[in-house]
């Protein structure tokens, strides 16, 4: 969350919460600051609401339900010390590099000073016995400022490669929090993020924001005659579809079991609308075949409900209407677009005049 108020609207909004922090007994702590700071900001409908009902039940804001309201808006405990613990393995690699850089750099230093003492003594004219000795102690010397040379070549070498494992390790980790692994979208989680930011920008910006979530129509009847695997294939097909139709700054991600839902800024519901409606006919038109026999399976069809973001709405308000036209797409025959228009004009009573 981006906090970017002025700063007389940054310090009204730091008092309010302090002094409700104070009347609540929450420690001011800076976890816990930040939370009631966007509460009085009124940043995230979704962490007000969630404030509000612990107010309005008369629940005590105890270490547990603080360090919750935190981690929902604000936090990411488990994978921020997975990465921590990279990021410190990284760290030690760079430091065990520092190390022998030190080291080399001290080994040239005493070469260094050898080769001026060696020089020293030529300027000298030394005796031709002594001469044999001192090419004998500056070889010794160069021989060994090479062994360490060659030593350090090889330390940075295994660092390096070590490092590059733990960058990949990092790109893994960080791809595996969010990636569904079946289908490779977006999964809940990031979704849930994902949401939460676009309709933060929407807010700011003032721009539209339009959520599509999609259901596959009649899966558990697939999954019953052709069974789980090729069921999973269906999915994966749904997934591609998406990712077709999608661009940009939209997100596809995978809701849950056969549902999906796709994030759509600076959209309206007309085109939210629209999207939908490409992606349906997409999947439509395809003939799911089994690969292994050739038999022909079918086809697989989508219900699909669009929503457009209410400034001041909560997500679970916005993710709820576009639910309940996905399950009016349902109960109108399936295979078909509904939005959040239609809800209204379908529980209108019409009358004839
Ligand atoms: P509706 O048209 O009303 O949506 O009917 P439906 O059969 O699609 O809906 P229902 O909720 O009754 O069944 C959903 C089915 O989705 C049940 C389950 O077998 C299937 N499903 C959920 N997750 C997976 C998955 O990961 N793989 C496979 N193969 N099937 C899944
Ligand atoms: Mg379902
Ligand atoms: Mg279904």
């Amino acid at each position: 969350m981006k906090f970017s108020d002025p700063i007389d609207v940054a310090s009204h909004c730091a008092r309010a919460a302090l002094g409700l922090m104070d009347r609540h007994n929450v420690p001011a702590h800076p976890n816990n600051f930040m939370v009631w700071y966007a509460y009085v900001a009124d940043r995230n409908p979704d962490l007000s609401a969630g404030v509000n009902g612990i107010l309005r039940a008369g629940q005590k804001f105890t270490d547990e339900v603080n360090a919750d309201l935190f981690e929902r808006f604000f936090g990411t405990a488990r994978e921020e010390a997975e990465l921590r613990a990279v990021g410190q393995r990284i760290e030690d690699a760079v430091s065990r590099v520092l190390e022998f850089l030190t080291t080399a750099n001290a080994g040239a230093t005493q070469y260094g000073a050898a080769l001026e003492t060696f020089s020293g003594h030529l300027v000298d004219a030394p005796e031709p016995g002594n001469l044999a000795t001192l090419v004998k102690t500056i070889l010794d010397e160069t021989k060994g400022m090479l062994d360490t040379n060659r030593e350090l070549e090889h330390r940075l070498e295994t660092s390096s490669s070590e490092i590059a494992r733990l960058r990949i390790d990092l790109d893994e980790l960080k791809r595996e929090a969010s990636t569904d692994a079946l289908t490779g979208l977006a999964n809940r989680k990031l979704l849930d993020v994902s949401l939460r930011e676009a309709a933060l920008s929407a807010e700011e910006d003032r721009s539209f924001l339009s959520l599509l979530m999609i259901d596959i129509d009649f899966f558990k009847q697939f999954n019953d005659t052709h069974g789980h695997q090729l069921g999973d294939q269906v999915l994966k097909l749904v997934a591609r579809s998406l990712t077709d139709c999608v661009k940009g700054k939209d997100t596809a991600a995978r809701y849950g079991g056969e549902e999906f839902a796709v994030i759509l800024p600076d959209t309206r519901l007309k085109d939210g609308v629209n999207v939908a409606d490409t992606i349906r006919r997409q999947v439509a038109s395809k003939r799911v075949a089994n690969r292994r026999t050739g038999q022909v399976l079918g086809q697989v069809t989508l219900s699909v409900g669009v929503a457009e973001y209410e400034f001041g709405e909560t997500l679970g308000a916005f993710i709820h209407r576009a639910d309940e036209a996905l399950y009016l797409a349902k109960r109108k025959g399936r295979n078909r677009v509904m939005s959040q228009e239609d809800l209204t004009s379908s529980t209108q009573i019409e009358f004839e005049e």
